[in-house]
């Protein structure tokens, strides 16, 4: 069932009209509140261009952070307003609160070719309630309503879901299609062979899209800490690394059933917890000392996995294989990313998903070099898993 899309509307429907747009721009912050990284700004640029083309009145909603229901100034959207105005090349007027009478009348007076942002949504209380006197408000911001924030589409507030009850019409942005087309890309058929590899923090998160993954792809490859916990599920002693006690059975029965395509790391980058950031070399998967931690897969997991990876037609990424924060364990998620991009210049069709996994490509400099990076975490993989986003069900059918 697809959705109607921006692509949908004619010049007639654009034209001077207000077109609320929910994008997220929960961008990192720095220290002195600088937007350390634009890129979920960047990828809005193609829809709002568009809207400005056609003559409609691009207003802004977007949430940054986790404010507790009220205003806290270091969460505030003013500086992405900043750098938002900066990608686009033309004034970007910022306003508060997003659901004030100021906020309305500045919607109904915004001039030719600029674009209005309010203030961080989830500064109001109603917002993660996806409370209805609050979605009929913002609906008095638009005329039609345009969802563009991908990485949010997965939770039913009021700016997301909500609104769409009191504003029509309510259709995808142009981030939106495109996440929806590659992500969907890899929930049918697939070229074969078909390789998934998870790596990052924990299992738990992620039990769900492990075991459907598992069961369509050819071979699972599996790194980062949650390597750790399959290990000592299967009686490995991990020494000081982080495995997840709670995750033990879920990963036992997870190897049992999928003996024949899980494969884990065979040796490590170790180091020491307490002086993170010094590794203290190379050690086989049976044999990390009690008082260190695997941070990194080795050399010949690295081998071993770009060499699956090479032979692969499709491939699905999600989680860093290290402690890739630190340079010292940054070389196993570069040498896999590596593999990825090669296999993407050989023809293979190749997706990244997940928050700290898009940090890991993009630091690696390899966006470009493979076929999608998901500006969605949590987004991308609920809807890998479960195929529907709300977001995403509550707007128009096409
Ligand atoms: P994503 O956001 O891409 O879904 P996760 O949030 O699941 O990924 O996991 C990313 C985190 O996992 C990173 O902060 C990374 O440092 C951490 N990590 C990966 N491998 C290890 C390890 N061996 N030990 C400790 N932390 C690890
Ligand atoms: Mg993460």
């Amino acid at each position: 069932m697809r959705k109607r899309s921006l692509r949908d509307l004619s010049d007639a429907e654009l034209r001077g009209r207000r077109a609320l747009v929910r994008v997220d721009y929960n961008v990192p912050l720095g220290p002195d509140g600088s937007v350390q990284d634009a890129s979920r700004v960047a990828a809005t640029l193609p829809t709002l261009r568009h809207l400005v083309e056609k003559g409609a009145r691009p207003v802004l909603l977007s949430h940054l952070g986790r404010p507790k229901g009220a205003p806290d100034p270091r969460y505030s959207l003013a500086p992405v307003g900043r750098v938002l105005a900066e990608l686009l090349g033309t004034a970007v007027d910022f306003v508060g609160p997003a659901d004030s009478e100021t906020a309305e009348e500045a919607s109904r007076r915004l001039p030719d070719g600029s674009v209005l942002l309010l203030e961080n949504t989830r500064f109001l209380p109603g917002e993660t309630k996806n409370d209805e006197s609050l979605s009929s408000r913002f609906a008095r911001l638009g005329e039609l309503f345009v969802n563009d924030a991908f990485g949010t589409t997965h939770r039913a507030h009021a700016s997301v879901v909500g609104v769409t009850r009191f504003l029509r019409p309510a259709v995808a942005g142009f981030l939106v299609e495109v996440e929806l087309r590659a992500l969907g890309a890899l929930r049918v058929e697939v070229e074969r062979p078909f390789v998934v590899a998870f790596g990052g923090a924990k299992i738990s998160d992620k039990i769900e899209l492990l075991e459907a993954f598992a069961r369509r792809a050819d071979a699972v490859l599996i790194g980062g800490a949650m390597a750790n916990t399959f290990l000592a599920a299967g009686g490995a002693g991990m020494g000081a690394s982080l495995v997840e006690d709670g995750a033990l059975e879920a990963a036992s029965g997870l190897a049992a059933r999928w003996k024949g395509k899980l494969r884990l790391p065979t040796d490590f980058v170790v180091g020491d917890p307490s002086n993170a950031g010094v590794a203290a070399g190379v050690v086989s998967a049976g044999g990390v000392p009690p008082d260190l931690a695997a941070l990194d897969i080795g050399p010949a997991t690295r081998e071993a996995y770009s060499e699956v990876v090479n032979g692969a037609r499709t491939v699905f990424w999600n989680g860093p294989m290290g402690l890739f924060e630190r340079e010292e364990f940054a070389g196993g998620t570069r040498a896999f990313a590596r593999a990825v991009a090669d296999a993407t210049a050989r023809g293979a069709f190749t997706v990244i998903g997940g928050g700290d996994s898009a940090s890991a490509i993009h630091q690696a400099g390899l966006t470009e070099a493979v076929s999608h990076v998901s500006t969605g975490g949590g987004a991308s993989l609920e809807y890998l898993a479960r195929g529907r986003l709300p977001g995403v069900e509550a707007l128009d059918e096409a």
